[in-house]
């Protein structure tokens, strides 16, 4: 998803720096306890956040956890950040950065969740690498999740759930939920289910939702 640029958007970021860190420099930790009003809770972070439906709804739901989302593009930070100052959500930090360095915005082992939802698909071979399930995003994820931490991905896209499956295996990961249709499976399931944004579009559409939570293991 390529979003058009919003001036506006922009200009939200540069004047909310306690509430996004933009482009930091990896190579400078980040200091999370200083950012968060409650730095004992457990952190929950989500790679490639979109709009922020998600998270933003999560935070709501959850003021005893805080909640990083990742995202690239500069605008839709500055969509989320415009619903995290609506609804106050103090839990709720925003890292406008590429998640290929995620290792080095955060700390080893402090993480509880890590979500993926809807991430671009990539379909092109010669892109494997770029997909946020090849093996390279997989080892960043292992640093940084706690050893009872894990993951939770979602998806339309039959072609990315399979490559998934198969390079969480191959990695060695360990599947607690499989689903091909998320929104039809037992009601408990269902109504714990947060919508995002695409996922509300596409399964308007009538499209299956694929989701599965998997974990790395003992460390
Ligand atoms: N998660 C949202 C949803 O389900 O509605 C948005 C899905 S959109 C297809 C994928 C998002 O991931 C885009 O906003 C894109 O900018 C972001 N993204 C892609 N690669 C990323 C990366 N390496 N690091 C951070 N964000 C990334």
């Amino acid at each position: 998803m390529r979003l058009r640029n919003k001036p506006w958007a922009v200009e939200l970021v540069k004047d909310h720096p306690e509430s996004v860190l933009d482009r930091p420099d990896p190579e400078v930790k980040i200091d999370w306890t200083s950012r968060f009003s409650k730095p004992e809770q457990p952190l929950e972070i989500e790679v490639g956040s979109g709009k922020g439906h998600f998270i933003t709804t999560l935070a709501e739901q959850h003021p005893e956890r805080n909640f990083v989302a990742v995202e690239l593009q500069i605008t839709a930070a500055g969509i989320i950040l415009r619903t995290k100052l609506e609804k106050r959500l103090d839990n709720l930090q925003i890292l406008c950065a590429d998640a290929a360095a995620l290792d080095s915005f955060f700390a080893p082992n402090s993480t509880n969740v890590i979500y993926l939802n809807f991430s671009d698909p990539w379909p092109k071979t010669r892109h494997e690498k770029r997909r946020l399930t090849y093996q390279s995003f997989l080892q960043r994820y292992e640093k940084v999740l706690m050893a009872d931490g894990h993951l939770e991905f979602k998806t339309d896209n039959a072609g990315l759930f399979a490559y998934s499956l198969k390079s969480m295996n191959n990695y060695g990961m360990h599947f607690d939920f499989v689903s091909v249709d998320l929104h039809h499976e037992v009601e408990e399931i269902v109504a714990q289910n947060v919508e995002t944004e695409y996922e509300h579009k596409f399964a308007a559409q009538g499209n299956p939702i694929y989701a599965l939570h998997a974990d790395f293991g003992v460390k």
